[in-house]
């Protein structure tokens, strides 16, 4: 979608600020802003189906449990707009959206179905729309927080649906909020990175900035010659035109572990990072890759999982985190409450007692965070596999070299000096930007609902700490 280079990328919109003085401060801790509204967790996709919003409520409450939210700004974020959602999609897709519901669907041809691939991947259930806008609008909120300069780290774990295209459902996944929360750092940052841990491929968010190289996206999955969904994520996909050399793929076999896992991510990762020096990340963190998972052959560990959070967010770059994928429900809230944990930089108990959930009895019955998830499938991948898959990777990075519009090496100063120059002007945007947010406060209010309700199992003791 995004041919030009982001030096003449209208969608840039540069303007000249007074603020010239602009510094970014340092500052030891990084603000963390967590998104989450709570009406996500209540949809069904359906009794058989896989994907269980359900998911976002435990997740929400292990967070709260741990008195992670004491540690972050908290946000109920509005639903994205119709208008928002047609800045990736077709508007004759989201039209069919919001207007078919389970009552109405029959008076819809089929050929409506066909063409938007509803199935029962991705049916039509009670409130998809409104779904689709709940998660949708936490993650460009989350990334208009980002852009604004007033939080270091933003996390939606209800966003990362990887697979939706611009004409039609995918994989569980019917708008693609990356997409959108992508073109809405775009317009503030220069070179945005895309890293994805879900066990299946970014296919969604990669076909969206094929054609760039302004977004560099970077997905880490498992691929079997095309026969694991969504077929798509050989090595050889490197993108196309301006974009060549911008996508990178790590085609992976069942059974990667921790340990071959995390010297692999962190080997591509860095050499990535260093290469392409973006100015912002979105890492999409789906819990399907973890051992245990009901759709995914990957062994990984909570820990290892969060090990890939926790390296990236050591760069202190500018950073949304996104879930996605992720099956065995109470392993996925056991992941993301651990990875949310990283984020605020708080060591939480292994122990999953009562006081910390209140839905106890499904931790059972090691009642651990984490929990042993490994030995599900046998590591299909050898080390020497490994090390030639990552070199193979390492290539296409070096190739950036000859790409027309870096030229890295064989112009370094010129480029550089372009690049520092772009830098500064988007840095005058989003001081613009950040001076915007405060007046506007689109993104409403710290959110105390969560202790208003019956379940609120730290009212007492919140009630106790305020008296005494
Ligand atoms: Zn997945």
């Amino acid at each position: 979608m995004y041919s030009p280079t982001f030096f003449n990328d209208s969608r840039s919109r540069i303007h000249r600020s007074h603020s010239s003085t602009y510094r970014i401060q340092p500052h030891s801790k990084r603000r963390v802003a967590y998104f989450h509204n709570k009406d996500v967790g209540s949809f069904h996709f359906g009794p058989q189906h896989p994907m269980k919003p359900e998911r976002l409520t435990l997740t929400n409450d292990l967070v709260i449990g741990y008195r992670l939210h004491e540690k972050m700004d908290i946000f109920c974020p509005p639903g994205a707009t119709d208008e928002e959602l047609m800045e990736f999609h077709a508007s004759a897709y989201i039209k069919f959206l919001k207007e078919v519901t389970t009552e109405n669907a029959k008076q819809f041809s089929k050929d409506y179905f066909n063409k938007f691939n509803i199935n029962e991947d991705c049916p039509i259930f009670s409130g998809v729309y409104d779904y689709c806008k709940i998660y949708a609008g936490a993650s460009v909120a989350a990334a208009e927080r980002l852009a604004s300069g007033v939080s270091d780290i933003c996390v939606n774990w209800s966003g990362g649906l990887h697979h939706a295209k611009q004409f039609e459902a995918s994989g569980f996944c019917f708008v693609n909020d990356i997409v959108l929360a992508i073109q809405h750092l775009l317009r503030y940052y220069p070179r945005v990175l895309y890293i994805d841990i879900d066990i299946h491929h970014g296919d969604g968010v990669q076909e969206a900035f094929y054609l760039t190289d302004r977004v560099m996206t970077v997905s880490f999955h498992k691929y079997d010659n095309g026969n694991y969904f969504p077929g798509t994520g050989d090595f050889d996909e490197i993108g196309t035109g301006t974009g060549k050399y911008f996508s990178l793929n790590v085609p992976l076999k069942d059974g990667m572990d921790d340990d071959s896992y995390i010297v692999l991510f962190k080997d591509i990762i860095t050499a990535v990072k260093d290469k392409y020096r973006p100015s912002v990340i979105v890492l999409q963190s789906g819990a399907d890759s973890l051992g245990k998972d009901k759709l995914g052959g990957f062994n990984l560990s909570i820990k290892g999982h969060g090990e890939c959070v926790r390296y990236v967010k050591s760069w202190n770059i500018p950073l949304l985190v996104l879930g996605g994928g992720g099956y065995t429900v109470k392993n996925v809230a056991r992941c993301w409450a651990y990875e949310t944990s990283i984020l605020v930089d708080t060591e939480v108990s292994e122990e999953l007692s009562p006081d910390v959930t209140n839905f106890y009895a499904l931790f059972g019955p090691d009642y651990s965070l984490h929990p042993q998830l490994v030995n599900k499938v046998e590591n299909q991948n050898s080390k020497s596999d490994l090390q030639k898959l990552t070199q193979q990777v390492l290539e296409h990075l070096k190739a950036l070299d000859g790409a027309p519009s870096v030229q890295m090496q064989e112009m370094p100063t010129e480029i550089y000096g372009n690049l520092e120059k772009h830098d500064n002007e988007l840095k005058d945007l989003r001081e613009e930007r950040r001076a915007d947010y405060r007046l506007r406060q689109r993104l409403i209010w710290h959110d105390n609902e969560y202790f208003d309700d019956e379940n609120d199992h730290d009212k007492d003791q919140l009630i106790d700490e305020e008296n005494g």
